[in-house]
């Protein structure tokens, strides 16, 4: 039976999409899906997702209902889908009455393979009440990360996927995401009802590229150059804001690159031009907001520039995702300032408090991120909850020019026994006052100043202790408590190196120099 299985399903691989092989896990899951298991699927963009809930559509009895979050995507995956001889449909908002009818009709009569809906034609009771009657094999919930608010992609209807699920039958659910830290995966996992569900988890580590995070000072004359070094070679420079896309390109375009634009407030025609233009090999270079790049599958892409800041660690790691697709050379160089962190914090002034909180954390992330003299790579997977334990990844900047390290076994073991005396209830900034001996109204209400690690770490300053603590998280002596943002835990690893300390080398943060001027012209 299984074998018999394997031909078919490679059978579809070959007959229907052209491939000889899967990747991945992508088998695996595939067959779990049609066992009629809960599926959860965790794999960076461009691994290949789509097809985990694509191919068992072919082969499984009923259709597939795929909810996605956007019209375009759903748009660019039915045409595909189309073109490979499937039948595949969507419902959503650009839809007329008649063509409603005649999707629903054809799903009443068996005809179609692949049922896209947008969340919020889902949660419509006549689209209920009619998927209730179609022959159903399971749900794909596709970019599941939009369930959750701790992710940088909220959107509300999502929470409202499994009560609608529920209402329509007792159906196998296939999650899919490329950003899963383990606080969102586990919130995906209690959303969806699917905590049972069996996850397959593919690495994220993109051993190609190279991440290089360089201090902003003179920005554009630092794009020149390096564009300079790079001349003929493709790419993306992201910046934050449509002005500033608009001028970038422009200063490109006088210093003899073959650059465009691309922000969502062009001309439609303006803007599908420049990316097919980009696509085509017509121009080198698109300067762009993040309006650029979902569902974009260009493969040569040799450097990623992010002359602003991104919002997030996730941002940043799908935005540099887009070089070298291929598996070649790509280069990942991120203009950091700090002021750039405070300009976007106080973007946010204006959100709601938990939105402005979650922001917040994840706008610290990125600073830690870029700040922190520890391996980029390491720092990115540890943030997506996977181990990466080699010494020097060779392919980051804190690898290639590493800091001068220094014994830190007793500034860690100082760090683990302030989070240990505190109770595990308590988060950085809690954590280095609780060491440099600081009396203040929360020390105080907690009796911390009484503890015996109190003071312990005075002659060290707050900015030392931080970075400590922070590399003893990506050391993983610590860990983050899944449930309370920001709280700290001991990991078994701390709790092994409490009993019995061991070397750790650590390194003191990049100083970035505040107030040098990075904007030349604003
Ligand atoms: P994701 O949704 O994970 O970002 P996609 O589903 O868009 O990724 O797939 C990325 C690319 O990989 C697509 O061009 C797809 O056709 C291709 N692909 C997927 N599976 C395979 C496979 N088994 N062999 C070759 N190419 C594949
Ligand atoms: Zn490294």
């Amino acid at each position: 039976m299984l074998a018999e299985q394997t031909d078919i399903l490679r059978g579809k691989l070959k007959e229907v999409f052209g491939y000889s092989q899967f990747r991945g896990n992508q088998e695996g899951i595939i067959r779990h899906i049609l066992e009629g298991k809960n599926t959860f699927v965790i794999m960076p963009t461009g691994a290949g997702k789509s097809l985990c809930y694509q191919l068992p559509s072919l082969v499984a009895d009923g259709l597939a209902v795929v909810i996605s979050p956007l019209i375009a995507l759903m748009k660019n995956q039915v045409d595909q889908m189309n073109a490979f001889g499937i039948n595949a449909q969507y419902l959503n908002s650009t839809l007329t009455k008649t063509e409603i009818n005649r999707v629903k009709k054809e799903c009443l009569n068996g005809e179609i393979q692949l049922l896209y809906v947008a969340p919020e034609s889902l949660t419509k009771p006549d689209n209920v009440d009619f998927l209730k009657k179609v022959d159903i094999a399971f749900v794909a919930v596709d970019e599941a990360h939009c369930i959750s608010e701790w992710g940088h992609d909220f959107r509300p209807e999502y929470r409202r996927i499994k009560e609608i699920i529920a209402q329509i039958g007792q159906l196998p659910i296939i999650a899919l995401t490329a950003t899963a830290t383990p606080k969102v995966q586990l919130d995906i996992q209690k959303n969806l009802n699917m905590e049972n569900a069996s996850v397959f988890k593919s690495s994220f580590n993109r051993t190609n590229l190279f991440y290089d995070v360089r201090q902003k000072k003179h920005a554009k004359k630092q794009v020149i150059e390096f564009l300079k070094k790079n001349k003929g070679k493709c790419g993306i420079v992201y910046c934050l804001s449509r002005k500033k896309v608009e001028e970038i390109a422009e200063l490109l375009s006088v210093n003899g690159f073959n650059a465009v634009p691309y922000h969502a407030g062009l001309e439609p025609a303006v803007r599908e031009k420049n990316q097919d233009d980009f696509l085509n090999e017509n121009v080198d270079i698109v300067v762009a907001t993040i309006a650029f790049g979902m569902g974009i599958d260009k493969p040569d892409v040799r450097f990623v520039i992010h002359y602003d800041v991104p919002k997030s660690l996730e941002g940043y790691y799908q935005e540099t995702g887009r070089a070298g697709r291929d598996g070649l050379e790509g280069h990942c160089l991120m203009l950091y300032s700090h002021n750039d962190i405070n300009k976007l914090e106080k973007f946010n002034k204006d959100k709601p408090v938990q939105e402005r909180e979650n922001s917040r954390v994840l706008l610290q992330e990125m600073s830690f991120y870029a700040e922190s003299p520890v391996c980029r790579r390491k720092q990115l997977l540890h943030y997506f909850g996977e181990e990466f334990t080699v010494d020097n990844c060779g392919g980051c900047d804190n690898c290639v020019t590493p800091k001068d390290k220094f014994e830190g076994q007793e500034y860690v073991s100082l760090v683990l026994q302030a989070v240990q005396q505190t109770g595990e209830r308590f988060g950085l900034n809690h954590i280095a006052h609780v060491l440099r001996g600081i009396s203040n109204a929360h020390t105080q209400s907690y009796d911390h100043d009484k503890l015996d690690i109190f003071g312990k770490g005075d002659e060290e300053g707050e900015d030392f202790w931080k970075t400590v603590i922070r590399q003893t998280l990506i050391y993983e002596y610590l860990e983050k408590d899944i449930e309370n943002i920001g709280v700290l835990k001991l990991s078994e690893k701390g709790k092994k190196f409490l009993k019995s300390p061991e070397s750790v080398m650590l390194a003191k943060d990049h100083e970035y120099t505040v107030g040098e001027e990075e904007e030349e012209a604003e």
